[in-house]
């Protein structure tokens, strides 16, 4: 598959992860993939009960360990194992911005990725009895509102991840998240990423826990149809198919599917970076 896994996650560097960097590489060369991405954690705000927050990547110890492997998925020969991209993920939140922009502009990472993690100080993962308090709308609205002020403040930052985080672990039965619930922060967002050349990442990881969690079938899983159209009129031309792997066999999980129905929706250009560098394959 002509596809790069723009995002997964290694033990040691993300604390949730389970897989190593062996292993990922095993997975990826598996699914046949043309590349993969390191994109661990940089969440600066979890202060909890840690002395050492471990949700924070030592970025000059990750690029002596990973910079001088890279491999360029452009450059990559048919025998070639699976190109390997260096990326970071960014946890966004409205105090951040700054200290994120400054790694944006210190480090030459292929790219790095913006999320929004948290609402209200809570991530929805360990304090969801904090975020589901009230209707899923004024939830995803303001959600999609921080992620559009994150994409904006992370200029340099050119994929943003997972918009649709928050359905992930939402106990309503039908938390998929959709246009509708937003729309004016959806068209927000879209202008700000056609502006800054932002390309939006789908997270096959979210469309698994909606599967798994929910009483969605894989097909009503998939992200929204009318948010992805509204991307396109708003000039978004190419996606990302992300797995977030944390551990083995997700790396390249769901792609597949997801891109059969991507492609029903008229998308075949998926993009990565290399050097911050747009490259793409028509699949
Ligand atoms: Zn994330
Ligand atoms: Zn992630």
């Amino acid at each position: 598959m002509k596809l790069v896994d723009t995002h997964n996650h290694l033990t040691g560097w993300s604390p949730d992860a389970e897989q190593t960097f062996g292993q990922l590489t095993a997975s990826a060369c598996e699914r046949g993939l043309l590349g993969f991405a390191v994109s661990d954690h940089f969440d600066l705000d979890v202060t909890a009960e840690f002395e050492e927050n471990p949700w924070v990547v030592d970025i000059p110890a990750y690029f002596d360990t990973f910079y001088e492997r890279r491999r360029m998925p452009s450059r990559r020969k048919e025998s070639d194992p699976p190109g390997f991209l260096l990326s970071l993920e960014l946890g966004w939140t409205r105090q951040n911005g700054k200290q994120l922009q400054e790694i944006n502009a210190s480090y030459p990472f292929d790219y790095t990725i913006a999320a929004v993690h948290f609402y209200n100080g809570y991530d929805p993962y360990s304090n969801g009895e904090h975020i589901y308090t009230e209707k899923l709308g004024r939830l995803y609205s303001d959600i999609i509102g921080l992620i559009a002020q994150s994409a904006e403040e992370l200029a340099e930052s050119r994929i943003i991840a997972h918009y649709d985080f928050f359905s992930r672990y939402a106990p309503q039965m039908e938390s998929k998240m959709t246009y509708r619930h937003a729309p004016d922060e959806f068209d927000a967002l879209f202008r700000t990423m056609r502006e800054n050349e932002q390309i939006l990442e789908i997270n096959t990881r979210t469309i698994d826990a909606l599967h798994r969690r929910t009483c969605y079938s894989l097909e009503e899983a998939m992200p929204d149809a009318d948010i992805l159209r509204r991307y396109r009129e708003l000039g978004g031309r190419f996606l990302t198919v992300a797995s977030d792997a944390h551990s083995i066999g997700q790396n390249g999980h769901l792609a597949p599917e997801a891109v059969a129905y991507l492609n029903s929706l008229g998308f075949h250009e998926f993009a990565w970076f290399e050097d911050k560098k747009l490259h793409y394959s028509r699949v």
